[in-house]
């Protein structure tokens, strides 16, 4: 039998849900609550350096594991362990607040309103150029503590708060050093076309002709980001301007990942399905067609139900819809000073049971595994095999449902990020 040399091992764990894609689907509800978790009562786990080296039941763990001298061990007292949370989805770094412009969408005004009146992104796209790179890591580095103590361990970034090349650069640097500064894993995205800024706003081809000959063979030839994401929607960039930012990213090597179906069903689902995109994100207007064929496809699903829920809307998307296709459905906060102001993850995944009608396991199977896998990662984070990166969320409760159940608090107890404790802050 292999015996692993281990220098960390949790024990005592109540319910591992190890959300392994080897343990299967999510398959359904009435003939198996469970599926896809990959639970093991009573489990154990065990990392060397920054991987996972054995995932089992406590009895096995001595005849399997053997600790190195000064190796760490955590009793976690009958509690619950799962994979560090994905966010798949956020806008991370921008400065300036638009608290100013909550009230005013309370009393009735759109998101279309505001902008179209020059509030909205306009005012976070001129703060975020006057701020210097300085500032916006601080700024990053804060929401990046509040994401890790709700138990994130890995997130996407997108850049668009720029607008204009240097800027867009800037927050793309600065979301890089994010990740080497902080614990949690930070994957870039370039979002150029975000919107067409105030300056270009009589000359959109002018904007595209920016983004595509000068922002992305930047960025490309920096290396600051893996994936190119458009805003593709009514109001937004049409389908033939998506098209052409992401086939000149993608001739660049970035892989495509769509905001698409938001306001209205626009086809930025085939789109996205054609361009061989990792994901496509929001879907409020996606229908049953699109569900089928996103489900056939290598394009994950991303539920974003604390925008709808923020721009005070009541079209969810369907994710009850898109589970029963087959979809691989991911859970996100969408991240963004506009929409979804939250670091709350777990929060996310309330909603996406109560309003995207996602059963809790598969909201947790949104916000790991299939987190993951719409940003390329399956095979490193999402899910605890060995192998895998040793990133642990340790819940301060003995019923993994709680984390969605009870919700709006932070069941977080402790945090390991590639093996060693990242929350609380050991020291
Ligand atoms: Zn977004």
């Amino acid at each position: 039998m292999d015996v692993q040399t281990a220098d960390l091992v949790l024990e005592n764990i109540g319910q591992l849900l190890t959300m392994d894609p080897a343990s299967g689907g999510p398959g359904d509800e009435e003939h198996d609550p469970v599926a896809g978790l990959g639970l093991i009562l009573d489990g154990a786990l065990a990392a060397q350096g920054d991987r996972l080296v054995w995932a089992g039941r406590q009895r096995d763990l001595g005849s399997h594991v053997a600790c190195t001298p000064g190796a760490r061990r955590v009793d976690l007292g009958g509690r619950v362990a799962l994979p560090g949370l994905v966010d798949c989805h956020t806008h991370l770094v921008f400065a300036g607040s638009r608290a100013n412009e909550f009230a005013r969408r309370v009393g009735g005004s759109s998101y279309e309103e505001i902008l179209a009146a020059g509030g909205g992104i306009h005012a976070t796209v001129k703060a975020t150029r006057e701020a210097s790179p300085e500032q916006l890591l601080a700024l990053g580095l804060k929401r990046l503590d509040r994401f890790l103590g709700f138990g994130v361990t890995t997130l996407e970034a997108k850049s668009g708060y720029g607008l204009d090349t240097d800027t867009e650069l800037k927050i793309l640097r600065v979301a890089s050093e994010l990740g080497e500064a902080h614990p949690v894993d930070v994957v870039p995205t370039f979002l150029g076309a975000h919107v067409v800024p105030r300056e270009h706003r009589h000359a959109r081809e002018g904007y595209l002709d920016l983004v595509c000959q000068e922002m992305l063979p930047r960025v490309a030839e920096e290396g600051l980001a893996r994936f190119c994401d458009v805003f593709c929607d009514q109001g937004a960039f049409s389908l033939p301007e998506a098209r052409r930012v992401l086939e000149a990213g993608l001739a660049l090597g970035l892989r495509p990942k769509l905001h698409g179906e938001q306001l209205a069903r626009t086809g930025a689902v085939e789109l996205a399905i054609e361009l061989g995109a990792l994901s496509v994100d929001h879907l409020e207007h996606a229908d049953a067609a699109a569900a089928v064929k996103l489900a056939a496809s290598g394009t994950a699903a991303v539920l974003l139900p604390g925008a709808t829920y923020f721009l005070g809307r009541k079209d969810y998307a369907d994710g009850r819809m898109l589970a029963d296709a087959g979809c691989r459905v991911a859970v996100s906060t969408d991240f963004n000073p506009g929409s979804c102001l939250t670091e709350n993850l777990p929060l996310m995944l309330n909603m996406a049971c109560l309003q995207n009608r996602l059963y809790p396991r598969e909201a947790i199977l949104g916000a790991t595994r299939f987190a993951a896998e719409a940003l390329g990662l399956g095979e490193e984070a999402g899910s605890l095999a060995p192998g895998r990166l040793a990133d642990v969320l340790v819940l301060d409760t003995t019923d993994y449902r709680n984390l969605i159940y009870h919700f709006g608090v932070n069941h977080t107890h402790l945090v390991f990020k590639r093996g060693k404790q990242a929350w609380p802050p050991p020291g």
